[in-house]
This record gives structure tokens, C-alpha cells and sequence, in this order.
């Protein structure tokens, strides 16, 4: 086969492309670290690379299609072409069919090992045979400490991966397998790390973040226990956390986001459907009425937090009163950020088996209706805060070249200002609202603490 010749055994150059959460970013960055260290170095075009990473998504039947066009694409220029790896959760989900249905890959290596990719890397090289390897379940053998970021502010900092809820419409117990905590000295370092380099904002992933500490009662340290450790870190000034499950929300962690403050008061609560019936049928382990109860000591405690959801709509059996239910209830709490899907089943899942009964065009008029009351919600709450002062932490240039940045709450905003204060808190006066962007002035600089959210 073509890459084996000389040339290619001298890799020199790579391209990742990364495709779904922001877990795969983070796997991506960590993926960049390792090839970085071996010496390659990472060019922007496909055409320039040695070597082809594709760090894939399978949460959504749209996302693996996207993947395998692209890669499929490749194939059929057989000449010079590049070394071509894929990882992700496809990697998992289907492993070596992969090779059958795109016979060029030269291997497949799966979210949970991910610090194989060098072993798999020389593999290939020195063999020439294709190589697979993707574990059920994720073991701690990364080097965060090498993850090379393009983001000079903010960082993901993995704590958690995996899950163990089994929710019945989703992949990821399946792809990632069970819930792994990270030790949280191992975390802790990594946060004094990008503090020293000059990062003011860590966002603590997993897909449970919630979980973290529960597999490994010995280290006595669960989710609030590890805030409350980063949150001592000088330089750090902003802790966010995604995602939640509203079962594992506790009245522990509420309190750790009204009294901590570098935790911003913006909290993920994926209510998924505002059905018990349908809630039950997801596997989601509370019903609203539990939800809701949740949402009001949330909201007693830090009476200024945002929400943002996950929503799923036209699952199997969905009757129109229940889509009606989502409807209320998001009318009702008024989500500051909502991610709203119409389902499509996914392989593997318990869902998979059922039949898939909402017609599409019912599915899409349920979205859009959703998409409609989403966007009314969010442009009142832009035009309330005309006229407030806000937090921003400065992350780049915006395309107009005036400095952009978000609030605690995780709304943007964009207002002049020189380059020199990216990375900077700044004190901004909202003057109007764009779209999803708060438009404003700045009014003070150098801001050292402010305890309003917004
Ligand atoms: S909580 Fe449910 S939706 Fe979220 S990753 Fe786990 S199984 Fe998937």
C-alpha cells in the first residue's frame, strides 16, 4: 500500500479534526499534545498532512453520516495518501466494522485510549497492518499536562469520564464506557498549571461531572469537595462545569455556587422532557415533579443562577399533551441556554427497539415551536439587561475587531476596547442586544471581584 513507502514512515506532519462535545475537543488537545511531543507538527489543511485524525461524535445519527461522507471521500484517491486514524466515539461504537466499511483507515482507537495513540501510531508504521484498540472502559493514563490549547483563557479540565446512568435514547454508557473519576490532586495540579501559564477560567468536564468521587469512595472527595479545593487557586477566576444530571445536583453543590466565588452562577439542568410518563421512558431516574422541586431549592439558594437544558423532543410515544408539557415548563422556567433535538434512534441503545413513531414533520413542527418560544425567551432576557452593568472575561477579537468575551451567566458580549485586555475581567455597561450578543461599553478596568450575575 502507498503509505507505507519511505516518505510516509518519516511522518512529519498532522491534521485533527474534531467533530461533537467538548469532551472530544478536550481528547483532541491531549491528541495534539502527544503527536507535538513526537516531533510532528500540525498544519490547518488536510492536503499538507501526513497523517489524518478525525476525532469522531456518535450521539447523533447526522454527526457518524457527516463522518463517514468525509472519510469515505478519501478513499478514493488512492495515491500519496496520508496515514488516516479515527477516534472518538465512533471508534468505540463500531470498531472494526469500520475497517470494512472504509477499508483505507489505518486504524481505530477508542475514547478510552486515547494515550495509545503514539503505541498505535508506531503500530502501523512499523507493520503496515491496520490497528484497532478500544477498551469498554477508560483507565487513567493520560498526560493532561501536555494538552496543547488554542484557547490562551479558558481550559477544559477532565474530572470524570464516563457514564453509568444508561439513559435509554443514548449512546455514551456504551461508547465510554463506566464512570471513571480522576484523582483530584491530578486535577488540582493541572489547575495550578494553567493558572501559572495565565488561563483565568476552567470548565470541569465529564458527562457527569455530578458522579465525580462516587466510584472511588475511599478518596472521601466528591464533586463539591473538589470545587471547593480548585476554587483556592489564585489566578483561577472563573469555574464553570458541564454536564449535570439533575438527580446528582445536591443542596452541597448549590451551596458551593452561592458561597464559592469563582463559581459561576450558571448551572446545566438537562430536564430532556417535561413528561414523568415520557421521563420514565428515558430512563431518567426523577420525575418533574422531582425536577421541578429541584429547580426551586436551586433557584431559593442562588437567586440570580441561569439554567441552560437539553430537550428532546417527539420521543417514541410522545403524545401531543406531553410535548405541550415541555412547552409549559419551559415557558415556565425560562432557560437562559437550551440544546433542543428531535430524536432519532441510536444503534445500541434500549430506545433502538422501539419503534420510532412520531412522524418526522411532527417531530420538526414540535422543534420549531421550542426554537420559537427558546428564541422569545432569550431575546426578552437580552433586552432586560439593557442598561446593567455586567462582568466580562475578555476571551478574544470578535470579527469586527472589538473585544468579546461572556458573563458569569455565560451570555456573550461584545464592546471596544484594546487587545491588551483579553484575558482581563472588565466591568461593561450593556447598551443594546444583537441576536444572542449583548452589545456594551466598557466602564472600568482591571476589575478585581464583582458578586452580581448576569
Ligand atoms: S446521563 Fe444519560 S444522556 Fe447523559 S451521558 Fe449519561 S446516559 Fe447519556
Amino acid at each position: 500500500m502507498i503509505y507505507r513507502s519511505e516518505a510516509l514512515r518519516k511522518l512529519k506532519t498532522f491534521f485533527i479534526r474534531t467533530y461533537g462535545c467538548q469532551m472530544n475537543e478536550l481528547d483532541s488537545e491531549i491528541m495534539v499534545g502527544a503527536l507535538e511531543k513526537r516531533g510532528l507538527k500540525r498544519v490547518r489543511e488536510e492536503e499538507d498532512a501526513d497523517l489524518l485524525l478525525f476525532n469522531t461524535c456518535s450521539i447523533r445519527d447526522l454527526a457518524e453520516r457527516k463522518v463517514m461522507g468525509k472519510i469515505g471521500l478519501l478513499g478514493r484517491s488512492p495515491k500519496n495518501r496520508p496515514i488516516i486514524g479515527v477516534t472518538g466515539c465512533m471508534a468505540n461504537a463500531k470498531k472494526d466494522t469500520l475497517f470494512r466499511k472504509l477499508p483505507h483507515i489505518d486504524f481505530v482507537l477508542g475514547t478510552n485510549n486515547i494515550g495509545d495513540l503514539n503505541t498505535v501510531l508506531d503500530e502501523v508504521l512499523e507493520t503496515g497492518k491496520k490497528s484497532l484498540k478500544a477498551q469498554k472502559t477508560f483507565e487513567e493514563n493520560i498526560n493532561y499536562f501536555d494538552a496543547v490549547r488554542d484557547d490562551p483563557v479558558k481550559a477544559f479540565v477532565s474530572i470524570i469520564r464516563g457514564c453509568d446512568k444508561y439513559c435509554t435514547y443514548c449512546v455514551v454508557p456504551y461508547t465510554r464506557g463506566k464512570e471513571v473519576s480522576r484523582p483530584p490532586e491530578n486535577i488540582e495540579q493541572e489547575c495550578l498549571k494553567l493558572a501559572a501559564k495565565g488561563y483565568k477560567e476552567i470548565t470541569l468536564l465529564g458527562q457527569n461531572v455530578n458522579s465525580y468521587g462516587k466510584d472511588q469512595p475511599e478518596w472521601g472527595e466528591l464533586f463539591h469537595d473538589l470545587l471547593y479545593r480548585l476554587d483556592k487557586i489564585e489566578g483561577i477566576e472563573r469555574i464553570r462545569f458541564m454536564t449535570s444530571h439533575p438527580c446528582d445536583i445536591t443542596v452541597e453543590l448549590m451551596e458551593a455556587i452561592r458561597d464559592l466565588p469563582t463559581l459561576c452562577e450558571f448551572v446545566h439542568f438537562p430536564i430532556q422532557a417535561g413528561s414523568s410518563r415520557i421521563l420514565r421512558k428515558m430512563n431518567r431516574c426523577y420525575t418533574l415533579e422531582e425536577y421541578l422541586k429541584k429547580v426551586e431549592l436551586l433557584r431559593k439558594i442562588v437567586p440570580n443562577i441561569a439554567l441552560g437544558t437539553d430537550i428532546i423532543v417527539g420521543f417514541p410515544t410522545e403524545t401531543e399533551e406531553e410535548f405541550e408539557m415541555t412547552y409549559d415548563i419551559f415557558k415556565k422556567i425560562r432557560y437562559s441556554v437550551a440544546f433542543l433535538f428531535s430524536y432519532s434512534a441510536r444503534k445500541g441503545t434500549p430506545a433502538y427497539r422501539w419503534k420510532d413513531d412520531i412522524p418526522e414533520e411532527v417531530k420538526d413542527e414540535r422543534l420549531q415551536r421550542l426554537i420559537q418560544l427558546h428564541t422569545q425567551i432569550s431575546t426578552e432576557e437580552m433586552q432586560s439587561q439593557i442598561g446593567k452593568e455586567v462582568e466580562v472575561l475578555v476571551e478574544e477579537k470578535s470579527k469586527t475587531g472589538q473585544l468579546k468575551g461572556r458573563t458569569r451567566c455565560w451570555k456573550k458580549v461584545v464592546f471596544a476596547g484594546e487587545e491588551n485586555l483579553i484575558g482581563s475581567l472588565q466591568m461593561v455597561k450593556v447598551t443594546g442586544c444583537n441576536h444572542q450578543t449583548l452589545l456594551g461599553k466598557a466602564i472600568q478596568s482591571n476589575l478585581l471581584s464583582i458578586s452580581a450575575c448576569s
